[in-house]
């Protein structure tokens, strides 16, 4: 399978199946034991960039880009803490959604832009570019691609995170264990950390802040980059 049929069919799967299935992850009501893992595991990297950003205590000037913001879980609290956001997502049901949760509980809602857009093809100069839980959908060759690209529009900053490719995940995955039931509709990449390390340093970024979310069904590996 070549880079751009993943693309095309992850795009289809949040539009789809993938939707549904993420929506109510990414939600508060009522999920099975494999969703609730997931969704506790992901809203700890979620609350660990917003522990970070908010430990600057300079939220309110920044410029912020979130690529491929699913349903806005990071987007909305960092808007509501004052920086100006720009979330985008190559699925329009996912920004479908994200607007209308946005409009539900966020007070200031002139500080967060949403686009349906894919990554790729973003432009423009954002003080800090995010990334969370997108680069498991390609292949390292591609994610090298989308990692330089996102470094291009960041001013300062840039936080990714990824699926660590360990020996015990790369079990896991073998076994069928991880990312279980119907997200197996989508290919589930691993990714070394020296591989993206070393495309950050390619593009002139050091890794200053790291960490590891771990729990049954979720593995994320989050580095905060900065401009050398
Ligand atoms: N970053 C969000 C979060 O952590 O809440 C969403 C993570 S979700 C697992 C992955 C998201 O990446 C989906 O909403 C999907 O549509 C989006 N996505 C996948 N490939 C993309 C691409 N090439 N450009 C932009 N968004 C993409």
């Amino acid at each position: 399978m070549n880079a751009a049929d993943d693309k095309t069919i992850v795009k289809e799967y949040f539009n789809s199946t993938g939707f549904d299935r993420w929506r109510r992850i990414y939600g508060d009501g009522e999920v099975n034991k494999v969703q609730l893992d997931i969704r506790n595991g992901h809203q700890q990297t979620v609350d660990k960039v917003l522990g970070w950003l908010k430990a600057d205590d300079n939220l309110a000037d920044l410029s912020i880009c979130d690529a491929g913001c699913g349903v806005g879980s990071l987007s909305i609290p960092l808007a509501e803490a004052g920086a100006k956001v720009y979330a985008s997502d190559i699925s329009e049901k996912m920004v479908e959604e994200g607007k209308q949760r946005a409009s539900l509980t966020l007070k200031n809602p002139e500080n967060l832009t949403f686009a349906v857009q894919d990554l790729e093809t973003l432009s423009g100069s954002y003080h800090t570019v995010i990334c969370l839980d997108v680069l498991i959908h390609y292949p390292q060759e591609k994610a090298d691609a989308m990692i330089s690209h996102l470094c291009s529009l960041a001013q300062s900053r840039i936080i990714l995170s990824f699926a660590p490719k360990t020996c015990a995940l790369t079990i896991l995955k073998k076994i069928g264990s991880f990312f279980p039931g119907p997200s197996k509709a989508t290919r589930a990449y691993l990714h070394r950390e020296a591989d993206v390390v070393k495309i950050l340093e390619k593009n002139g970024f050091v890794v200053q802040r790291q960490s590891m979310t771990r729990t049954r069904f979720y593995f994320s590996r989050l580095l905060e980059a900065n401009r050398k």
